[in-house]
């Protein structure tokens, strides 16, 4: 591996997705002379994206579209390139029908009698009066019989088969939150996702991580795994490439490889690297 950096930095990040890039460019920002080093041959996480042969970007690791409430990410990821609005809309084929995904009042006057769609339709709205959006478990588990069935058709004919793909995984086995991601739509909202802001980059992903990256105090070098080069001592100190480390260590990989690298980690670890 040809080293691209020199010295010892203030911060090493682990990982150039988005935390990583977002972390180093704040402790940039801040003054403090940042390395990122990242396992993959490129930059963006899952995020990253690339040209086809046909010129065509492709999100590598499966789409991704930026939503957010926030107005204050909002305005601060738009000061890294130009973006486009961009509203997600999907449809699902559910017993011969295409309905639109999250679950809505159209989908469910598609598959339902109209009658007791509309009895349904105004029943949620008592329910949950004021809500737009519910989980499928909040449905399923409701006292009220009608809505509980509703619920767990729902939860047969969208989640099971959806979020055991997406995960890998029986659905019983995924967390409950990770099922409550995806809303139920008490109206005829057929957005994927019903944030304020929901938007594409114009160049692509790439670019924006190019441009958060590009700073006279981050080094990025792909192609290294840090934990190659890290090491936790018996007394708690890092050997960052065998010298001493004693500046900030930002981890953005899965939790469960930096356990399973380094065993037992003190509470203080995770607090040195926030
Ligand atoms: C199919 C799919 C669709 C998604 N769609 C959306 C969406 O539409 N909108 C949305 O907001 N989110 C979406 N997500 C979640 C999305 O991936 C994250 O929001 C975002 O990529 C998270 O960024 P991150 O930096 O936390 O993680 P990652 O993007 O995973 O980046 C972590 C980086 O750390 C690197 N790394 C790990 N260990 C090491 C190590 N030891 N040394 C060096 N580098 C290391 C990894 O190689 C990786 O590049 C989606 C996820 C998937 C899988």
């Amino acid at each position: 591996m040809m080293k691209q950096w020199k010295g010892k930095p203030d911060v090493i990040v682990a990982g150039a997705g988005f935390a990583g890039a977002v972390a180093a460019r704040e402790m940039a920002e801040a003054g403090k002379q940042v390395l990122v080093l990242e396992k993959r041959d490129h930059i963006g996480g899952n995020m990253y994206e690339e040209e086809n042969e046909a010129g065509i970007r492709i999100h590598v690791y499966g789409p991704h579209i930026f939503h957010t409430n926030d107005e204050k990410v909002f305005h601060y990821i738009r000061q890294f390139g130009q973006w486009d609005t961009y509203e997600h809309r999907v449809k699902g084929k559910i017993k011969e029908k295409e309905v639109p995904i999250p679950f809505n009042f159209t989908s469910l006057e598609a598959l339902f009698p109209m009658e007791q769609a509309k009895k349904l339709e105004a029943k949620l709205h008592r329910t949950f009066s004021g809500k737009t959006r519910v989980t499928v478990l909040e449905l399923m588990e409701h006292t009220d019989q009608e809505i509980a069935e509703l619920g767990q058709f729902v939860f047969d004919n969208v989640f099971k088969g959806y979020t055991a793909k997406q995960w890998g995984m029986p659905v019983l086995q995924v967390d409950r939150s990770v099922i409550s991601r995806v809303p139920v739509v008490l109206g005829r909202d057929d957005r994927y996702f019903g944030d304020r802001y929901q938007l594409m980059p114009t160049e692509g992903y790439t670019k924006i991580f190019e441009n958060m990256l590009r700073h006279k105090n981050i080094v990025c070098q792909t192609g290294v795994d840090v934990m190659d080069l890290l090491t936790l001592q018996p007394d708690g100190t890092m050997r960052f490439d065998g010298e001493l480390f004693d500046g900030i260590f930002i981890y953005t990989g899965m939790p469960d490889v930096l356990q399973n690298c380094f065993g037992f980690l003190p509470l203080s670890f995770f607090a040195s690297g926030i």
